[in-house]
């Protein structure tokens, strides 16, 4: 998959639901937000077993982008990683997670 690049969009109601951080945990996604973004990712380019390995929150426009996520592929002999990048700081609107 390297060189591949690809646009995930996740809908407000459903990244309310399953990704927003909540006030117990304001640095993080919901857990259960790597099994949701899995699913978007198969549902579009789906040949890896993905596995998160970290996730870092930026709510500060200083930061290039919001979001982070880090992935790889749990088959032993795939070499891919994903990072997945979501530049704005959520609000209305469909959410757009840049795979690559
Ligand atoms: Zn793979």
């Amino acid at each position: 998959m390297e060189g591949t690049q690809f646009l995930i969009r996740i809908e407000e109601e459903e990244w309310n639901r399953n990704y927003r951080p909540d006030k117990a945990n304001p640095h993080r996604l919901l857990t259960g937000w790597t099994d949701e973004l899995y699913e978007e990712y198969y549902k579009m380019k789906g040949r890896c077993m993905l596995h998160f390995l970290k996730h870092n929150l930026k709510e500060d426009k200083k930061y290039a982008a919001y979001f982070r996520g880090y992935a790889g592929c749990t088959f032993s002999d795939c070499p891919a990683k994903y990072t997945f990048v979501i530049r704005e700081i959520p609000g209305k609107g469909p959410i757009k997670v840049e795979a690559m």
